[in-house]
């Protein structure tokens, strides 16, 4: 699951049709969702005639009170937490997107990049579109604006037949909900239900937490109509191959959360087991440095029958920010949230299981507080293979220097972290543990075939210009 220092998701969405409490519910659902966007965060309801918005910078609970709550009149709602993949982060880039458009008006939340922004969005420049965000986002918005005419059910096909990329989306118009998945399906979307009111969202913990059921994932490629008349299913282009992010499973999405026909916490566990497997390793014990790595280290630990302890604990209540001491103090920012335990740690061959290694500062930083209290080996096993390549698809490390293990060997990244020995699952190990089928998944991080080519210059600040 992401955290401060780790690989940030790009966002989650949320969407309810034909609920009283809309907005609330949708709170909720962004509560649950949080860790797949920190920065900004947003709900925009519809009474049917009237549309109400509020959007803002920071954690869902503080940017809505139930006074602002209380003002989101309505029984649909789409709502959105960001974090930023295209774009910087400012209000004005918050979601869902909001417009209106010869007399319609139109709320979007997406998660996911797209691959053809630049192109896409100079096209439309070119054809009279004024842009007001620097978000790829706005891209369909406008892509949508151009075939309204034609009715929401054509303009939305129009629309996604000239994207491409990393797309599940929530759109509201004044009396629809619509969720839409690329044909990759690279992101999660799931469609629940409460009390005849249907829910769409990115985890399906998100439905736990309101008590939704679940009805089924949106599948890659689809459209999905939910309207007073029901549910209307388009699948307007033909099947390719599936390419989900293999890394939601790894470390994005909540261990809680059923994603890709999957249970979150149960890949993670077996990805430890395969850990243990492929690298027997003799320590006192193993630990994670929660949360990240810690279904993983259970299931390493299952399977070696060496025992597990945490060797650090983490402080729970320290916000993203704090106040720095006025005396600079060596490694605060690491041990304000994640103290070592020194009588666990004095003298013992330690194990740490981690679930990613994406630009080794934090790790380095971490191994040091180990060594000051006392361990006397430190070995890093990581639930994946090495992060080679850039993600075009909403995850943010999306240039190559970002990447530690895109540069350097195994053994410099061992020797950068400071430990005794470093073992990476194999790509071969990861699939297994996935148990899905091996062709179903995109590992463009790890082995670097792409399933849609990005245009040149794709990154997240492309379209500031
Ligand atoms: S490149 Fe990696 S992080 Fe990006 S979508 Fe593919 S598997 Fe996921």
């Amino acid at each position: 699951m992401t955290n401060n220092y780790g690989p940030k998701e790009s966002c989650g969405v949320f969407g309810v049709f034909g609920h009283e409490d809309a907005a609330k519910l949708t709170y909720f659902g962004l509560y649950a969702l949080q860790h797949r966007g920190q920065e900004s965060a947003g709900i925009v309801t519809s009474t049917g005639t009237s549309i109400h918005e509020y959007k803002g910078m920071g954690l869902v609970p503080e940017v809505f009170d139930e006074a602002v709550l209380n003002g989101l009149h309505g029984h649909i709602a789409v709502g959105h937490v960001r974090y930023s993949t295209t774009g910087s982060s400012i209000t004005k880039n918050a979601q869902p997107f909001l417009v209106s458009y010869a007399g319609k008006t139109l709320a979007i939340g997406h998660n996911g990049n797209l691959t053809n922004a630049k192109r896409a969005r100079r096209n439309l420049e070119q054809m009279g579109s004024i842009f007001q965000t620097t978000m790829d986002s706005e891209i369909i918005v406008h892509l949508l604006a151009r075939n309204l005419d034609k009715g929401i059910d054509e303009a939305i096909v129009k629309a996604v037949s000239e994207i491409q990329g990393a797309y599940s989306c929530v759109l509201m118009t004044e009396n629809k909900l619509i969720a839409f998945r690329d044909p990759n399906g690279f992101r999660p979307l799931c469609l629940g239900i409460l009390n005849g009111g249907y829910i769409v969202a990115s985890e399906t913990c998100a439905l736990d937490l309101i008590d939704a059921a679940y009805i089924r994932d949106i599948e890659p490629g689809e459209i999905l109509i939910i309207s007073e008349k029901g549910l209307k299913s388009i699948k307007p282009f033909p099947k390719i191959k599936r390419t989900f992010c293999i890394f939601e499973l790894i470390y994005f999405a909540r261990p809680d959360s059923n994603i890709f026909g999957k249970n979150v916490y149960s890949i993670r566990k077996k990805l430890g087991e395969m850990l243990a497997k492929e690298y027997p390793l003799a320590a006192d014990f193993a630990m994670p440095f929660p949360d990240s790595g810690n279904y993983a280290a259970i299931g390493f630990c299952h399977a070696s029958g060496i025992p597990m302890e945490m060797g650090v604990i983490r402080n729970h209540y320290v916000g993203r920010t704090f106040i720095e001491p006025a005396q600079s103090m060596r490694d605060f920012g690491v041990r304000v949230k994640l103290n070592p335990v020194r009588n666990i740690l004095n003298q013992k061959r330690v194990v740490i299981v981690e679930d990613s290694i994406i630009r080794g500062t934090t790790s380095n930083m971490r191994i040091k507080t180990l060594r000051e209290a006392g361990a006397k080996e430190i070995h890093m096993v990581v639930s994946c293979p090495p992060h080679r390549y850039p993600c075009y698809y909403g995850i943010d490390f999306s240039t190559k220097g970002e990447l530690i293990a895109c540069k350097h060997t195994v053994e410099e990244v061992k020797n950068f972290i400071g430990l005794d020995s470093l073992c990476y699952l194999s790509l071969p190990g990861m699939l297994e543990a996935t148990g899905l089928e091996e062709n179903g998944f995109c590992l463009a991080c790890f082995d670097g075939n792409y399933p849609i080519q990005p245009e040149e210059g794709c990154s997240k600040l492309c379209l500031e210009y």
